[in-house]
Parts: C-alpha cells; structure tokens; sequence
C-alpha cells in the first residue's frame, strides 16, 4: 500500500492523518522529533532531494517551496508515496514528478508553468527560470502562469 507523505499544512490545519513526514516538517509544524501516533519521520536521500529540486526549477515552483516541501516531494519520489498537501506548489511540483497527490482544500486542476516577468518593462524568461532582478533594468521579476502551448 502507498504511504501518505503529509506536508507542514497537514498538521497547521490541525487534521488527523497517518503517515509518513520529514525532519523539516516536523519542525516546520512543530510535532515531537519522535513523531505522532500513525505520524512517522523519515528524511529523504540526497538523490531524491535532488531530483525534487530539478522538478522545482523546471515548473517555476522552487523559490516558493520551503525546504521541508522539497523533503516532502523528494521522500515521496523515494518511497512510491502520495503527497498530502494544501500547498498549490507542492501540489505542481509533485504532479510534475509524476506523483500522486492527495489535495487538501482546493487543488488545482492541471499542471502549471510559471514565467518570470518583469513589470517594468516586460521582460520574460523563456521557462521555469528563477526569481530576481530584471536582467535589463533591474526591477524585481514577477510570476504569471506561462500562456499556452
Ligand atoms: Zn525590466
């Protein structure tokens, strides 16, 4: 049977779940370093840490994700597990790795691409990309869904 692999919002919002989580998380959440009843705490390899982060920078996701989202993304890859999540960038990137994903709250729908922009005077990167200053004139880049295919 797959594990459910619980994020930080999981225990924030105060539900009752069983499974698996990470050492960030726990922190995050503040839960007892043992765990919970039902609540284990495993960390995730550096490999699959790894290859969530490689998932992040492609989707656009990875400087929204805290630390201990990328744990729970990079543990669920390792185990085969399902990620339990309210968090809408856990959720894409998780997708985007191919998991399945078990949303708490609203979820959203399909996969989404994000594209920096600049405000100022409209600069984009091309795909997935990172957040900073503009490469032309220096203003803080914003984030927007990329536009279709
Ligand atoms: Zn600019």
């Amino acid at each position: 049977m797959q594990k459910n692999v619980l994020d930080a919002g999981v225990f924030v919002e105060g539900r009752v779940a069983t499974g698996v989580t990470t050492p960030g998380v726990a922190r995050e959440a503040r839960l007892p370093p043992e765990g919970l009843p039902g609540v284990e705490i495993m960390a995730p390899g550096g490999r699959w840490l790894e290859k969530a982060r490689a998932t992040a920078q492609k989707t656009g996701d990875l400087d929204v994700l805290s630390p201990a989202d990328l744990e729970v993304v990079a543990l669920a890859l390792e185990i085969g597990g399902i990620v339990v999540t309210s968090d809408f960038a856990v959720q894409n990137v998780a997708r985007a790795a191919g998991l399945e994903v078990e949303p708490l709250g609203k979820s959203i729908r399909k996969g989404i691409e994000w594209a920096w922009y600049c405000p100022a005077c409209g600069r984009t990167t091309p795909r997935g990309g990172r957040k900073g200053e503009c490469g032309v004139c220096g203003t803080e880049m914003k984030r927007r869904p990329r536009k279709g295919k």
